[in-house]
């Protein structure tokens, strides 16, 4: 360990990491330990973005770090599958007998070996290198890693070029923003600090969100639309900017690609139509089009390169909430399409954001070494159907049936949708499970190994960001806890077992974190100041440049007429659309509880006594219709199973939308289930993903 030491006292020091979570504002940490203790984390001031503050989730993380119930030593499985029955082992005993099993599973086929992971750590090191390594060498599946961003994410490809846009930092110097599917506040809380700067000069914000949050009581005005119709409101908005003229022709003609085909699909969508869809006024999208348009690059003021500043520059901050439907990726391109509309690109603070994460130059080859398949190409898995692929026997279309599951950074059980089905495939006798893990969760219930995983504050790590442009690195602040080891540590010493002698799997985590970047990042300026600041344009596509096949906006995507979809973006209606069932006559939405983040910090006991309980809220009116007071518990149910929480009778929700918070582990929930019980395994337009929020329920005083 080589810790940064920023204190003068001598049994005091302070080290420099970076938030580990799922969160678009990856902040920069300052770790305070006082004789080898972490006794305080705190937002490092010296990091522009984070400006001293972490959310109250991560100012809790010592206490998630000494949790009476952190896992310190490795256990085997001594009771029935699921029992939670387990007993210490030695890591030289759990370590040779997974690799003994896992070598019987791959000399029939690798292939029935299934990794599982995502973003438990969003670390480049502690994610996916000495782990990819691993599995690249074994041949077993490739987990298709698609839970969170995946449709919003191809999205953004087929319209922008890639995982690219506008700089968060100045959202403050906009005039209008339009707070697109996300509760700042509570899950991208540093951008919420510029959009308030830029309120404070006079901007506009506007939120548009099914749920009324804490965000959207700070806008202006909130558009309550249904879940799902997004890219209807967008149609809509176009259709309003078509008629009005408000539109910026200049940048239009020499920047997008498919304006006439756009143009003609959206003269389709008068306000009438899209209100109807978006279960919201006529009114609302003519207002809304109006304050858009206002910020349209006038006629006549285009300059080379985009050197004229629109009137007011519009922004839009995406989220990836409203990409969990089943027409997210058509409704992320339609959204993505409106500033090339106006002209929005043309200044620094125009544009949109849903996430900058293509912006760094991370070497994955390097990292994860996908030369050890060695011409293999195993097939693919996709993380959100785990529920059914974990039941389905071998065959010639699937493959061989999962024998083995090694999960890390993850928590399948809890989070992945349809969970009957999830919670059924674990269980599963003939299953070999190993799950790294902090703590007993759902899924380390159910596995024959648990091994214990170091925290952030005990590994190092290198970050990228997906809300901001800055590369971050971790330095461990103190020793492992107990017998813990970083993920990289537990897949390096299974290499050795498994016989893999590649010098790769020697490589140390300050090594791996050199390779990260390669020469693309200076690694002593990282060392020293714990983040460096990547080199983009403050406004990249003024002059057009976008990273497309055709350096255009491509409204019209040939990658995707080519695949034989719709080479233009439409609205297109949920799996589970609203009116559409008089059983389940409810659409559920299922954003985070403020005090979690995913499923990390569920048992983290100040933040779950903030929580209370699992809550569903609904309208007042759809309460009074069932019977349903402020504090019932409720039975909330559909054709896949039924899930019991506290009903909180809110205006938060919006009439004929309940929103049931999440992610509770399914053991602290009030019946042992949670509200993945009624998800899906429905899959979106584009990319693959998960549809959460494309959900048909109802919901019973019990
Ligand atoms: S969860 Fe987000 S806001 Fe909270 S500390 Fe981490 S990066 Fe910052």
């Amino acid at each position: 360990m080589n810790p940064t030491t920023l204190s003068s006292a001598a049994d005091t020091v302070q080290v420099l990491g970076a938030c580990p979570h799922d969160c678009p504002d990856t902040c920069s940490m300052l770790t305070t330990v006082k004789n080898g203790i972490a006794i305080k984390v705190q937002g490092n001031p010296a990091h522009p973005h984070t400006d001293g503050a972490l959310c109250t989730k991560v100012s809790r993380y010592t206490e998630r770090t000494y949790h009476p119930e952190r896992i310190l030593h490795p256990l085997k499985r001594v009771g029935p599958k699921g029992s939670g029955q387990f007993q210490p082992v030695s890591w030289d005993a759990a370590l040779t007998d997974i690799a003994a099993r896992l070598q019987a599973i791959a000399a029939r086929d690798p292939q029935a070996i299934l990794p599982y992971s995502y973003a438990g750590t969003m670390g480049l090191v502690q994610g996916e290198s000495m782990a990819a390594r691993f599995f690249h060498k074994l041949g077993a599946s490739h987990l298709e890693r698609t839970i969170c961003a995946a449709a919003g994410g191809e999205g953004l490809v087929h319209t922008l070029g890639g995982k690219v846009g506008m700089q968060v930092q100045f959202f403050a110097e906009a005039g209008l923003i339009l707070i697109w599917g996300s509760n700042s506040i509570s899950s991208n809380l540093h951008f919420w600090r510029y959009a308030n700067a830029a309120k404070r000069r006079g901007a506009k914000l506007i939120c548009i969100d099914p749920r009324k949050t804490e965000t959207a009581d700070k806008c202006h005005e909130h558009i309550a639309l249904l879940p799902g119709t997004d890219g209807a409101l967008a149609l809509g908005l176009m259709h309003e900017l078509i008629q009005n003229d408000w539109l910026d022709h200049d940048y239009l003609a020499r920047y997008t690609l498919g304006w006439e085909a756009l143009r003609a699909r959206a003269l389709c969508w008068p306000p009438e139509r899209a209100a109807e869809v978006c279960g919201i006024s006529p009114n609302q999208i003519r207002a809304l089009a109006h304050d858009y348009g206002a910020c349209a690059a006038k006629p006549g003021t285009a300059m080379a390169h985009g050197a004229v500043a629109s009137p007011a520059p519009a922004a839009i901050r995406m989220n990836y909430g409203l990409q969990r439907v089943h027409g997210g990726g058509n409704a992320v391109r339609l959204i993505a399409s409106l500033p090339a509309l106006i002209g929005a690109w043309r200044h620094r603070a125009g544009g949109v954001l849903l996430s900058n994460s293509g912006a760094f130059p991370v070497q994955r080859a390097a990292l994860q070494r996908p030369d050890l398949l060695a011409g293999r190409t195993p097939r693919t898995v996709n993380m959100v159907t785990i529920g059914n692929d974990l039941l389905r026997q071998g065959s010639a279309d699937f493959g061989p049936a999962v024998e083995a599951v090694i999960v890390y950074n993850s928590n399948p059980v809890a989070v992945a949708p349809e969970s009957a089905k999830v919670v059924q495939g674990f269980a599963r006798d003939n299953l070999f499970t190993v799950v790294l893990e902090h703590f007993q969760t759902d899924t380390a219930d159910n596995a024959d190994y648990v091994l214990p995983a170091t925290t952030q504050l005990e590994h190092w790590d290198v970050h990228s960001a997906y809300g901001h442009t800055d590369a971050l690195l971790n330095r461990p602040a103190i020793a492992p806890l107990g017998e813990a080891k970083p993920n990289t540590q537990i897949f390096r010493e299974l290499a050795a077992r498994m016989g893999f002698i590649e010098p790769c799997f020697q490589d140390s985590d300050e090594a791996l974190c050199r390779q990260a970047y390669g020469d693309a990042v200076d690694f002593n300026a990282l060392l020293a100041d714990g983040f460096v600041t990547l080199k983009t344009p403050d406004a990249p596509f003024a002059p057009g440049n976008f990273p497309t096949p055709s350096g255009k906006c491509e409204f019209f995507s040939e990658r995707l007429a080519l695949q034989g979809l719709d080479g233009l973006p439409d609205h297109l209606p949920n799996h589970e659309a609203v009116n559409t069932s008089k059983t389940y006559p409810l659409a559920m939405i299922s954003p985070p509880a403020r005090n979690f983040l995913n499923s990390s910090f569920v048992n983290v006991k100040s933040l779950q006594a903030m929580e209370g309980a699992p809550l569903l809220e609904i309208h007042p009116l759809d309460a009074q219709a069932r019977g349903i007071a402020d504090g019932d518990v409720v039975n909330v149910f559909n054709a896949r199973g039924s899930y019991q929480c506290r009903a909180h009778v809110s205006e938060s929700a919006r009439v004929g939308v309940v929103n049931g918070l999440g992610v509770w582990w399914r053991k602290l929930g009030l019946s042992g289930t949670n509200v993945n019980e009624l998800t899906s395994q429905n899959l979106t337009d584009l990319g693959r993903g998960p549809t959460f929020y494309d959900c048909l329920v109802e919901v019973q005083r019990r």
